[in-house]
């Protein structure tokens, strides 16, 4: 196998809080689903040996906290917990990676916790697939994409994804980025329109977004109660994008989303993959 990837890396952004019982039915037959859960906005950077740096979302930004009407009503049901040192441009810099030495972003969707700190990064081009781009010329409130989180050059720098094709042993289609087999796109429905997820093919590693809030929680995806369920784009697809990592998860390959917890992204990427 080729060795293009050096390596892959994970920053946790900020994390918001939510409680298990808001989110999920309890079941008769198992323990009941109680506590608060600590979702972190996870950030990948991704280290290819020709490209350079191509980081995988941006997690908050510092301007979320802002005492701003629609910024109090996105908080509201999820309280933020960020400070200066946990933005991502932050904490590349304390590993002594400058903001202009990342070549892309990718943005998996347009939602704050992913876009947040995205305009730091003013040397990348940023990548999103198709349905992301339509959805953001088309958005409605309920999409919940803050345009002012995104740069001035957003359009002209943008890279849109339009092309995805059958890969071998891999559920669903996908784009080969770069055209050397390192990094591919796939952009699946549900929680947001298109979200681009991102399999390391040499990590063994699909980057899965919101395609549901933890890969712990996928279990429980029948249980989602009501409201979590109106937050997500279309639930029917939301449903048919648990299948899909289902899918990948039986190829053996590990899946992670955006909000895992930090402990269990940290086991698949630096025990088993790096
Ligand atoms: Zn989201």
């Amino acid at each position: 196998m080729s060795n293009i990837i050096e390596r892959v890396d994970y920053f946790s952004c900020g994390y918001c809080k939510n409680k298990l019982g808001v989110m999920f039915k309890n079941s008769k037959n198992e323990k009941k689903l109680s506590g608060i859960i600590n979702f972190p906005a996870g950030v990948f950077l991704i280290k290819h040996r020709e490209i350079g740096y191509v980081l995988y979302d941006t997690g908050y930004g510092i301007d979320i906290l802002k005492n701003n009407f629609k910024y109090f009503l996105y908080r509201a049901p999820n309280p933020i917990v960020l400070k200066k040192e946990d933005l991502i441009s932050e904490q590349l810099l304390k590993r002594g990676i400058n903001q202009n030495e990342i070549r892309y972003v990718i943005l998996s969707h347009l939602h704050p916790d992913h876009i947040g700190d995205v305009k730091k990064f003013q040397n990348a081009k940023i990548i999103i697939t198709e349905d992301c781009y339509e959805n953001y010329k088309n958005s409605r409130l309920k999409d919940l994409i803050f345009k002012e989180f995104l740069p001035k050059y957003f359009e002209e720098r943008v890279e849109v994804i339009k092309e995805y094709k059958k890969l071998k042993d891999f559920p669903v289609k996908v784009n080969d980025l770069f055209g050397d087999g390192s990094l591919y796109l796939a952009s699946i429905n549900g929680h947001s329109r298109g979200q681009g997820c991102l399999l390391v093919k040499e990590k063994n590693l699909f980057i899965a977004a919101d395609v549901c809030w933890g890969v712990d929680l996928m279990k429980y995806t029948e249980r989602m109660r009501t409201l979590p369920k109106l937050v997500q784009d279309n639930f029917r697809d939301y449903e048919k994008g648990i299948d899909i990592l289902e899918k990948i998860q039986k190829e053996k390959i590990d899946v992670v989303v955006s909000h895992d917890s930090e402990e269990r992204i940290k086991k698949i990427l630096y025990e088993e993959n790096n």
